[in-house]
């Protein structure tokens, strides 16, 4: 049995705890790996060694951490195949879509490559006379990023690109259902020419994470996850004097205007709702319906289901994997389960003719669905869609802004004003008009509002240039003897 263990100091360390956790393929079912699971004691190690390698990092000229991103890139550039083979073995999505986690992550990668330009602050000459003031932003030190199953190399890529080349030292506790593709990215990361101590991985579960919260050397914490855990990181977290950024779950309207392209709104709810098998954060789970257009929607959405090809990730041509796990994969189908009995209609089945090895689930397509509903309420995070039926416009803004998470949305409208309108009313993170996805690119920053973010600042792009770096204000004056006398005022400007 494959053994994944801790990456510390520039090396694999193997854990003594006696614990472990399974790691699935999740196309056929069989587990492939044991994953250690950390002490308290090997969590310890694991940030000394990056406290140790923090002062050395962050005196290295921005140029050189900067040429360190720019090999971090051409590496990751050449081994996307393999990075994604590794993803699709332990996650189950199909290789096109690990290909494209990979590169949305290897943007985070290029635009780190730019932190000389990035870190600069500012600089006010003659601020009062003879007094210059500057800003200066520095890295915080030891950071650790916690990180979830269905992103399991985008997301520490969100975080350790823009950590490090602040100048930060990096703990990653990736998730424990797919934690090979990380050890993959030390290797990387090493070859980089990155020093050792700089960036480390402890494999675990609450105990390393309740470990890093209380750290007297962590200074900030990312977190990406579901909701729950989010809320406990943070608020754990900044009760310890921490910098927390913790992004949650996530239910994600897409609202179908009257005089949306129809054909173009039904194969955007297939690609947002059943790719990656639903398992994403900015899935559309929800299709708010205008009701003139609402049956044409269903059924064109229905048609299109029969098409899409699921099957195991590494088989060319498939479209959708698996499901994470079994247990995961039963409790989205008894979402399906129940939803007859809550009132809603199932249109297409998914539970009909699944594999019968592996953790499939087809796709599913529920009508009908209304706000009570246990399949409205909760973050199913598997392949159902729902369709809610409204009025139009006001209605589905409505029932947006009342929904508890907030992360992203979308508008099918060809009307412009309509768009802009849904752009300034709507209470999310981040919108898509006419898109459903709307993942925003690297230098921009990703974060919902509500119950989708707890903290101030969302991550990657500038905001997570700032996130990792504390502000210095210096003013200054050079002595001028021939002026200098004493004054027991407040400074004044003018
Ligand atoms: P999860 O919350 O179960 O786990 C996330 C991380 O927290 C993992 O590393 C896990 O080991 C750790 N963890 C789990 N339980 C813990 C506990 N009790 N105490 C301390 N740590 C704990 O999430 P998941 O199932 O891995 O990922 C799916 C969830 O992540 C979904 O809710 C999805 O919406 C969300 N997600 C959100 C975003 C976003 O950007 N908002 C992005 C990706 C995923």
């Amino acid at each position: 049995m494959n053994r994944i263990s801790h990456w510390i100091d520039g090396q694999v360390v193997e854990s003594s705890s006696g614990r472990s956790a399974e790691v699935f393929n999740p196309a056929t079912g069989e587990q492939t790996a044991a994953v250690d699971l950390a002490t308290v004691d090997e969590v310890d190690a694991a940030v000394a060694t990056a406290k140790a390698a923090f002062p050395a990092w962050r005196a290295t000229p921005l140029s050189k951490r900067s040429e360190v991103m720019f090999r971090l890139r051409e590496l990751v550039d050449a081994n996307r195949k393999e990075i994604a083979s590794l993803l699709t073995a332990e996650h189950g999505k199909v290789l096109s879509d690990s290909l494209g986690e990979v590169a949305r992550g290897l943007e985070n990668i290029e635009f780190a490559c730019g932190i000389p330009q990035l870190i600069k602050g500012d600089f006010s000459e003659q601020a009062a006379s003879g007094v210059d003031v500057y800003s200066i932003r520095q890295p915080l030190g030891v950071v650790a990023g916690i990180t979830p199953f269905n992103f399991p190399v985008m997301v520490p890529m969100w975080m350790f690109a823009n950590a490090l080349a602040c100048g930060n030292t990096f703990v990653l506790k990736p998730s424990e259902k797919d934690p090979s593709v990380n050890m993959f990215m030390a290797e990387l990361l090493a070859q980089a020419g990155l020093p050792s101590g700089c960036f480390n991985i402890v494999q675990g579960d609450k105990i390393a994470v309740d470990r890093l919260l209380e750290h007297d050397d962590v200074a900030a914490l990312s977190f990406v996850g579901s909701t729950p855990i989010a809320r406990y990181i943070y608020e754990t977290g900044t009760k310890n004097g921490k910098r927390v950024q913790a992004l949650g779950g996530a239910k994600n309207h897409m609202l179908v205007l009257g005089d949306a392209d129809v054909d173009m709104a039904a194969d955007a709810a297939i690609g947002a709702g059943y790719g990656s098998a639903g398992e994403r954060c900015m899935a559309i789970s929800v299709v708010l319906a205008s009701e003139s257009i609402a049956d044409e929607l269903v059924s064109k959405i229905a048609d299109r289901i029969p098409a899409v090809k699921v099957g195991p990730g590494n088989e060319a041509g498939n479209e959708m994997g698996p499901l994470i796990t079994g247990v995961h994969r039963d409790k989205v189908k008894s979402y399906i389960d129940n939803a007859p009995g809550e009132g809603a209609s199932v249109v297409v089945d998914g539970r009909d003719d699944v594999p019968s090895e592996g953790f499939f689930l087809n796709p599913t397509l529920l009508d009908n669905v209304t706000t009570d509903m246990a399949c409205y309420t909760d973050e199913i995070f598997g392949p159902v869609l729902s369709v809610m039926r409204v009025s139009g416009y006001q209605e589905g803004i409505d029932t947006i802004n009342a929904n508890p998470y907030a992360n992203g949305t979308a508008i099918f409208t060809r009307d412009g004003g309509a768009a802009r309108q849904f752009q300034f009313d709507v209470q999310v993170g981040m919108v898509g008009i006419n898109v459903p996805i709307p993942v925003p690119v690297s230098y921009y920053s990703f974060g919902g509002w509500k119950s989708s973010l707890f903290g101030d600042t969302h991550m990657y792009g500038p905001e997570g240039i700032n996130f990792y770096t504390q502000a210095k204000v210096v003013t200054s004056r050079w002595p001028d003897p021939a002026k200098s006398t004493i004054d027991l005022g407040f400074p004044e400007t003018r």
